[in-house]
């Protein structure tokens, strides 16, 4: 049977221009950091399959934990309902998070972890009596999903133009990014927390809250920011009295060489949108993790103060036991070491990179290492330089995707040093011969 002739009469794929786009690649299995063709070659994942894959496929342990649990009870709904996996779950993860973070809303994938983070600011101020406070800020280039309110906090990244009209008002600021070796990095965060402040001056009596993705903007072309200008930033929100929402979604889970990026940077969010890592890419889970002062806003003898949101499957007991499993294995010394070796390796690659003459940026923060590559050609998503190289390392059987011009890894943490220089081999060598 020719599936892949099968695909390509039924099937839809996300984020794809059918006609141009060569045929989809056939995987009969994974394992670890390879994925296995059908035709028998071995592809290594270099990018976790997309950011989710945190510890390999076909943990072992992971794979224990969902055959359990789907013995016992596969799913029940979560409201007037609760079950075992779900509190476990809440309990340990906000034992980790930062202290303020401790409740846990449940949903399905990082864009309604978005969509509810940004519901409860806005539900928070309104039942407070503050209904005025309804704007919100996002940063240029941001990504936080692909439902309409995570589409509007983002629109600055482009392919939105035929719902422009549906998204809400947003105020757009500039992300401090910054690379290895940035002589204006004092410059640039100077300009962007002024830009900030001079927003604030204006507008913080009707806003609700900001919303960003701290220390690494994913999508948006791997762009990294200092935990310096972090802190300063979340301060001065705070200062201002307006929530602060972090879009953990990617760098959840050890992407930053720390748990989370607010433990990284030791400051406290209001509000944490958790997805991709959460349960180790095995289902689809997020959660949105609030302070308690933000949930007591909400208990009243009157219904109409609730939060009248759910998902049919919110707390999925099968996801939530993957996710303890995935906990386990992240907070292991051994994941622990591992976060530790790989960006040291990466470090020692990115060095030897810049040396490339159409290399520049290179950055790194935790697991994640990337660079620009210089080019006459338009830059962005959609770059022609994006799709040549993609192609380069398809051909070498590494599973690398860059950003348009932007050339990433982002490894399970399991990746060897052997594997993970084959990849880095492979992605330079690419860079030159272009
Ligand atoms: C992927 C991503 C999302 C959206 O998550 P989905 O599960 O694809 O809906 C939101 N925010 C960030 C930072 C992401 O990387």
């Amino acid at each position: 049977m020719n599936y892949v002739a099968i695909d390509k009469k039924h099937v839809w794929h996300p984020f794809t221009q059918e006609l141009t786009a060569p045929d989809p690649i056939l995987i009969k299995g994974a394992k670890g950091s390879i994925l296995y063709k059908e035709n028998g070659e071995e592809v290594l994942d270099l990018v976790s399959s997309w950011w989710v894959n945190i510890h390999g496929h076909a943990n072992e342990k992971i794979v224990q934990a969902l055959h359990k649990q789907a013995q016992t009870m596969e799913h029940v709904i979560f409201a007037g309902f609760t079950h075992k996996p779900a509190i476990e779950l809440s309990q340990r993860l906000t034992k980790i998070l930062p202290d303020k973070l401790e409740r846990v809303f449940f949903s399905d994938n990082g864009s309604t972890a978005v969509e509810i983070a940004l519901k409860l600011s806005l539900q928070y101020w309104f039942n407070k009596g503050q209904s005025n406070r309804k704007r919100i800020i996002a940063f240029n280039n941001s990504y936080h999903g692909d439902t309409f309110g995570a589409m509007s906090v983002a629109k600055e990244s482009g392919f939105y133009e035929p719902f422009e009209d549906k998204l809400f008002h947003v105020d757009f600021i500039n992300y401090p990014s910054t690379y290895m070796n940035d002589p204006n990095l004092e410059q640039t965060e100077e300009e962007c927390l002024k830009e900030f402040t001079n927003l604030l001056d204006k507008t913080a009596q009707d806003t609700s809250a900001i919303i960003l993705e701290p220390l690494i903007q994913g999508a948006g072309g791997m762009n990294m920011m200092t935990t310096n200008y972090l802190q300063k930033m979340v301060k001065i929100a705070k200062s201002y009295g307006i929530l602060v929402i972090f879009d953990e979604v990617m760098v959840g889970f050890g992407r930053t060489g720390d748990i989370f990026a607010c433990n990284k940077a030791k400051v406290e969010p209001d509000l944490i949108c958790l997805s991709k890592g959460l349960t180790g890419g095995f289902l689809p889970m997020a959660i949105t993790v609030a302070t308690e002062e933000i949930y007591e806003a909400f208990l009243d003898e009157d219904f109409n103060r609730a939060f009248a949101h759910g998902h049919s499957f919110t707390a999925n007991p099968l996801g939530c036991a993957v996710a303890l499993a995935s906990l386990d294995i992240t907070l292991s010394d051994e994941t622990q070491a591992n976060l530790k070796r790989i960006e040291k390796l990466h470090r020692d690659r990115l060095e030897e990179a810049s040396t490339l003459k159409n290399v520049e940026k290179v950055r790194l923060c935790g697991t994640v290492g990337a660079l620009d590559v210089i080019s006459t050609e338009q830059s962005g998503y959609t770059s022609p330089i994006g799709t040549k190289l993609k192609t380069y390392y398809w051909k070498h059987n590494i599973h690398l995707r860059p950003l348009g011009n932007v050339v990433y890894m982002l490894p399970p943490y399991c990746t060897t040093n052997d594997q993970l220089n084959k990849g880095w081999d492979v992605l330079l060598a690419g860079i030159k011969q272009l």
